[in-house]
């Protein structure tokens, strides 16, 4: 009986056995910032990896090395390397590959954080940057195709749940001699797998559904045993490592990942076809609808389409003034991927540096709101946004502004 474990199973088991210690069933928190050796060979060893061990808490950790080893088994990879929020894992794996004069292509909906890297950092240091529209497959071929180190890719997008093909993108990267390099934050190793589709690196913002319980900020990237060790070679001098504590809150948070992206992913539909009937919604954003512009892929290459969605209301802000304030299971907060569900405005949550005119220009409505579904009852969650658009009927600020 050698069958593989599935995913469920890796979340619980993987990672652990190596670190638990005086026959405890959970794995230490290791908070000591440098470890002791006795004998001066064994030390230097160590310090010169020849052989496994701990020497000073910003290179490694064994707690954090539990929250490494279960994500990479999770994500299918050799290696993995962990950072202290995700932010850190995006940059640090873009500064580990690229230097003055290289060129990288990437979508124009990345994460906020992300797309500043492009538009502000990177070509600071002399590093071209290509960003393409969204969706638009033969844009980002053509641009490639012009010869470029990375591709990176974020599917789907925050905040309009856009999809990408990964396993096309990678192929196309891949004829240019690029790194293909995709952020799996919104799809979790639950839903998608980027490296077996061809990519050479996965990363996430573990601050989100890996943790899962929104106390613990963190970060991970995934891939082979030499791309991984160039990165963490780079963030062990850079020094965004990922502090012990969190790490075991992660650990801990992963175990019932997917427990809670199944529950999610169960709502996320019902929720979805709610607004999709209510007459104050213009467009709703959920790779699962047959409506979405690119479903087709989204059944292709995920496993489930996930815990986000998002929807446009009529009436702009002030439709969002009365609904959000309205509901009862939800936080009002500018994260995702908790286990409470968390509603937010485009315009404070996701792409809050940017102004109206530009939101406007990026396809992004006044009036969109983001959902990041949390694990509570299916029911009671349909049942509150019902009772939240009776109370903006009641407003008859429909009617006032037809
Ligand atoms: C939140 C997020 C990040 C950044 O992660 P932090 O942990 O906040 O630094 C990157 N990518 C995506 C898709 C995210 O949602």
């Amino acid at each position: 009986m050698s069958q593989k474990p599935k995913a469920g199973t890796q979340a619980v088991w993987s990672g652990e056995k190596e670190v638990l210690v005086h026959h405890a069933t959970q794995v230490p928190v290791i908070v000591s910032v440098a470890y002791n050796y006795d004998d001066m060979d064994e030390w230097y060893d160590v310090a010169i990896g020849k052989k496994p061990g701990h020497i000073y808490g910003r290179n490694t950790n064994p707690t954090v090395q539990a929250f490494e080893d279960k994500v990479k088994t999770l994500e299918g990879a050799d290696d993995a390397t962990s950072f202290s929020t995700g932010m850190a894992a995006i940059s640090n794996t873009l500064y580990t590959f690229l230097t003055p004069g290289d060129r990288i292509v990437s979508i124009k909906d990345t994460y906020g954080g992300t797309n500043k890297l492009f538009t502000e950092f990177l070509p600071k240091i002399g590093v071209e940057v290509a960003l393409c529209t969204t969706g638009d497959h033969e844009a980002i071929e053509e641009e490639v195709a012009k010869g470029c180190k990375i591709l990176y890719l974020e599917t789907p997008t925050n905040p309009t749940v856009k999809i990408t093909d990964i396993e096309r993108m990678a192929k196309a990267g891949h004829a240019a001699g690029a790194l293909v390099v995709v952020d799996n934050t919104f799809a979790t190793p639950i839903n998608q797998h980027p490296l077996s589709l061809g990519a050479d690196l996965v990363l996430h913002s573990a601050t989100k559904f890996l943790g899962g319980h929104a106390d613990a900020l963190g970060g991970v990237v995934c891939g082979s045993r030499e791309l991984v060790e160039q990165i963490y070679h780079y963030r062990e001098i850079n020094g965004a490592s990922l502090d012990p504590w969190a790490a075991y809150l992660l650990l801990r948070g992963m175990k019932t990942l997917k427990l809670r992206v199944l529950q999610q992913a169960k709502s996320a539909m019902a929720i979805a076809k709610l607004l999709q009937k209510q007459e104050w919604v213009d467009d709703v954003f959920y790779p699962g609808l047959e409506s979405h512009t690119n479903y087709d892929i989204a059944e292709k290459q995920m496993d489930g389409f996930g815990a986000m969605l998002s929807f446009s209301l009529k009436g702009g802000m002030d439709s969002v003034k009365i609904l959000l304030p309205a509901l009862k299971y939800a936080n009002r907060a500018a994260n995702l991927g908790a286990v409470e569900t968390t509603y937010g405005p485009a315009r404070t949550t996701s792409h809050v540096e940017c102004t109206a005119k530009e939101r406007k220009a990026m396809g992004i409505p006044d009036g969109l709101i983001r959902i990041s579904v949390g694990i509570e009852d299916t029911e009671d969650l349909v049942a509150d946004l019902e009772q939240a658009f009776e109370k903006l009927n009641q407003s008859q600020l429909l009617t006032l502004q037809e």
